[in-house]
């Protein structure tokens, strides 16, 4: 009697979390790239609602089949502007346009960023970014994972105290990141703007907030300063020099150099920038100048022992869904290994947004955030742009095959 009521029970735990469980899919890899440096070739991929549960070797009949194609992480870009696009007059003023077009804007550029496999970006600088950022996080709405500085801080936004102030408003109005400018934009020379005592207040009080800083910085002074200050990612950096890449090798401070995309989708749209801002002819110099910087630039900084290059793209309008021009430029001006390229657009960039434990990865535990490209990126990295396949958290958006 006791046997059979124990019986009974152990049948009752095995169906309970059976009678619960959504539905699993299986997704065969030709090639899987785990996003931490590992290859496995013809691996299984087995998903349960949002999330990867196992990696194996064999598996019954897969859901999916793409032996014939290369499976990585979804991509993630710490640095967009998910916002920004050419609206009804064809240019990047958005002249007369309303608020509702705005974010129908914003909800195509979010489509097409998903759609070229990044499955998480860092938005930097716009208030239209929350509600996109809820809006994708409700399910309904096909885009990236949104995380958003909601403002940037320059050094007109305050005194030190002022600025801490502003970190802590940020912090109660739901910012992920704090986005600072510590130098002029390169349309206007890039030098330093932000004193040291102000980057100290902004990055200290954004470390009391738990709060991660991201630094516009293309002089290697404003670069220098705000290492010191304790922020924790630099932004495009035109004008580094060998100390400052140095240094924030030496503090474990994130470099976003900005190579492959921002500067050339300028170049190319010119004529939907011109007469805007300091969108000038002067400025447009600058830019041109600053391609072949660059160049030099990152084979430097790629050269640096120890330094964390993770990806950002800063895209802008007109660049949406061209990430990964700037993994290829990285790989092809800098000489970047493209496995090490890969990584810095997977597990590290995860890592600069403290959400290594999430994504970035493919592993049990992890969101089933995975893409599938038509080649191997590991061997040439222009695979990345040819994304067949897209998931995310367990959802499929692309299956273009
Ligand atoms: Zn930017």
């Amino acid at each position: 009697m006791r046997k059979i009521q124990f019986a009974a029970l152990v049948c009752l735990l095995l169906a309970a979390p059976l009678a619960g469980q959504e539905p699993t899919i299986v997704i065969r890899a030709g090639l899987l790239l785990d996003g931490k440096g590992g290859a496995q070739r013809n691996a299984y991929i087995v998903v349960q609602g949002s999330k990867i549960v196992k990696i194996a070797s064999q598996a019954t009949t897969p859901t999916y089949d793409l032996r014939t194609l290369t499976i990585l992480p979804g991509l993630i870009d710490t640095h967009v502007h998910i916002s920004y696009h050419f609206g009804q007059d064809g240019r990047a003023s958005n002249r007369g346009e309303t608020p509702a077009q705005e974010a129908y804007f914003t909800a195509e550029n979010a489509y097409a960023t998903l759609m070229a496999g990044f499955t998480t970006v860092q938005s930097v600088g716009a208030a239209a970014d929350v509600p996109l950022r809820e809006a994708i996080a409700r399910g309904a709405l096909p885009g990236p994972r949104v995380l958003t500085s909601i403002r940037t801080l320059n050094e007109n936004s305050g005194t030190p105290d002022q600025l801490r102030e502003l970190v802590r408003q940020l912090k109660a109005d739901g910012a992920d990141v704090v986005k600072i400018f510590a130098s002029k934009s390169i349309r206007d020379g890039g030098g330093q703007t932000m004193t040291d005592e102000q980057l100290v207040a902004v990055c200290g009080e954004a470390k009391a907030q738990g709060l991660r800083t991201m630094v516009h910085a293309h002089a290697a002074s404003a670069i220098k300063a705000a290492v010191r200050a304790g922020c924790g990612q630099i932004e495009h950096g035109v004008f580094v020099d060998d100390d400052a890449l140095k240094l924030m090798a030496e503090r474990g401070v994130y470099f976003d150099p900005n190579v492959g995309l921002v500067i050339q989708n300028y170049l190319r749209n010119k004529s939907k920038f011109l007469g805007i801002g300091n969108y000038t002819e002067e400025g447009f110099a600058y830019m041109e100048k600053a391609v072949a910087l660059n160049n030099v630039m990152i084979k430097k900084a790629v050269a640096t022992p120890g330094l964390k290059l993770v990806l950002g793209t800063d895209a802008v309008a007109g660049a949406h869904g061209r990430n990964a021009d700037e993994l290829i430029a990285r790989v092809r001006e800098g000489a970047q290994k493209p496995m090490d390229a890969i990584i810095s657009a997977t597990s590290l960039a995860a890592k600069s947004l403290n959400l290594e434990n999430a994504i970035g990865a493919l592993a049990p535990g992890f969101e089933a955030d995975l893409i599938a490209v038509d080649g191997d990126p590991t061997r040439d990295i222009t695979a990345l742009t040819r994304v067949v396949f897209v998931m995310k958290g367990g959802k499929v958006y692309k299956n273009a095959r």
